[in-house]
């Protein structure tokens, strides 16, 4: 069912509700006051035969009958008078049956006043005294006008009734649709977005109403998913873009050398120039892989305690063997009281990965080729700052540089596809770490990175999760 039914339904059940009530008490008021006013005339009624039998001398029981039929009467009108003794002294109306019991008698007696209903009658009994004698004045008749009055008020109520649900019916269908008009109109307007037409955006109606917050915040949803297809697809190009080229390369090259036979030293040339490219190639592969698994396989990721300044000295001889010209210089900027202190929770693998590159960059982009590295400890973290004297990066390119296949303009000349410091960032927010950069054009670059020194057992867990989310 949708919603609009199920307001309009619920709308409905209101009113019914509300009108079943109302009617009900418009019922039960009306039907006491009729019985006031009907009791009230049955001892109009009783009391003026019991002052006309008892107190007038000259009226006997036949006169008052032959005066009771030639006035106004009730229907079925009836009224006995008993004695104190409980015995009938006066009865106007033999023909109609009316039972009066003992108890009856002496409730009326006790009460001075007293009415019941049997059957269709209403009977009012009434005590009376005279100087002799104590009376009970009994009266009873049919309410045929107010009966009749009450069975018509009744069918009114219930008309009023059913047209006012069918009324309601229809009102609350009209206004659910006219409140719901809003959403039906979104849901129309997103049902034409596609991902080709991710730029497109809602209408915000009046800018503040609930609905109009929904439209804003699903805009806001639009714009963070168009950044994300944006960026995908850019990555996309870029990487067939870098795979291409050194393709292209290693193609163009193997084309001219075949075109005729050439000298021993000639093939041998090529035959480098083409191992630099696909050694160019693997490289981009290896980047784009770590970069799929530290997306994909954050949560598989396996993760232990070790010495951060020891994956340091690795890294930094890994560089040096690679690269002899490179130089790395580790110092402590303050020594750890403790070993603990020096300990990192965490995927050794892949900040080997992260601390490769950022030594690598800082020998890569400075002429000197070496890099300083400062180990900061504090109490609940690892501070690690690359220093170069290198190139720089300039201010409006800094806030790019952490997107994956961007290189600054100055960087061109040197060999790279720009997915280190993207893969870098993510390792290191995985971590629960941060990295900042600071840079000045041609006089170097800094880059610090803060990772949490080893963490309580408990929170070894949180930083798993943060992995496998991040
Ligand atoms: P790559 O070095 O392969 O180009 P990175 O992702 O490691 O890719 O770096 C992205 C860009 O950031 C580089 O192209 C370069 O412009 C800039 N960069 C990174 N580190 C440095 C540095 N130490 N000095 C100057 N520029 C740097």
């Amino acid at each position: 069912m949708n919603i609009r039914s199920k307001l309009t339904l619920k709308f409905t059940l209101i009113c019914t509700i509300i009108l079943f009530f109302a009617s009900s008490a418009v019922l039960f008021f009306s039907d006491n006051y009729r019985k006031q006013e009907f009791n009230m005339r049955l001892k109009e009624k009783a009391l003026a035969t019991a002052r006309l039998l008892i107190e007038v001398k000259e009226v006997d029981s036949d006169l008052l009958r032959i005066i009771g039929r030639n006035s106004p009467t009730l229907v079925n009108e009836k009224v006995v008078i008993y004695n104190y003794l409980n015995e009938e002294v006066f009865d106007n109306n033999e023909e109609e049956p009316l039972e009066v019991t003992k108890e009856m008698l002496n409730a009326i007696r006790l009460n001075g006043e007293l009415s019941f209903i049997r059957g269709n009658k209403e009977i009012l009994g009434i005590a009376y005294s005279d100087r002799y004698n104590r009376f009970v004045v009994v009266a009873s008749a049919y309410d045929k006008y107010g009966m009749s009055k009450m069975r018509n008020l009744r069918i009114i109520l219930l008309i009023v009734m059913l047209s006012s649900i069918v009324v309601s019916l229809l009102a609350g269908y009209f206004y659910s649709g006219q409140a719901l008009a809003p959403i039906s109109k979104i849901v129309t307007e997103v049902d034409q977005i596609t991902v080709t037409s991710l730029n497109k955006r809602l209408g915000t109606g009046n800018g503040t109403d609930e609905i109009a917050q929904l439209a804003i915040t699903f805009n806001m949803m639009l714009a963070r998913l168009e950044a994300a297809f944006e960026m995908q697809r850019s990555f996309v190009s870029n990487a067939s873009h870098e795979l291409r080229t050194p393709l292209t390369a290693i193609t163009g090259q193997l084309e001219v050398i075949l075109l005729k036979e050439r000298e021993n030293k000639e093939y041998i040339t090529v035959l480098n120039s083409v191992l630099e490219d696909i050694r160019s190639l693997n490289r981009l592969t290896n980047g784009l892989l770590d970069l799929a698994q530290v997306n994909v396989d954050e949560s598989v990721l396996t993760l232990k305690e070790f010495r951060i300044d020891e994956l340091l000295w690795n890294c930094a001889a890994d560089i040096c063997k690679r690269q002899s010209s490179y130089k790395v210089n580790i110092e402590f900027e303050n020594m750890p009281e403790e070993e603990k202190q020096l300990m990192i929770w965490g995927n050794e693998q892949l900040l080997k990965v992260a601390i490769n590159n950022l030594m690598d960059n800082a020998c890569k982009y400075s002429h000197s080729k070496e890099v300083e590295v400062l180990i900061g400890i504090s109490v609940s973290d690892i501070k690690i700052t690359f220093k170069d004297n290198g190139i720089g990066i300039d201010d409006k390119e800094l806030q790019n540089i952490f997107q994956p296949f961007y290189r600054a303009s100055n960087a061109m000349s040197y060999k790279g596809h720009g997915l280190g410091l993207s893969l870098t960032e993510k390792i290191i927010r995985i971590h629960k770490g941060q990295i900042h950069i600071h840079s000045a054009l041609n006089k170097g670059t800094s880059i610090e990175i803060t990772l949490p020194s080893v963490p309580a057992v408990s929170d070894r867990k949180e930083l798993r999760t943060a992995s496998s989310i991040a």
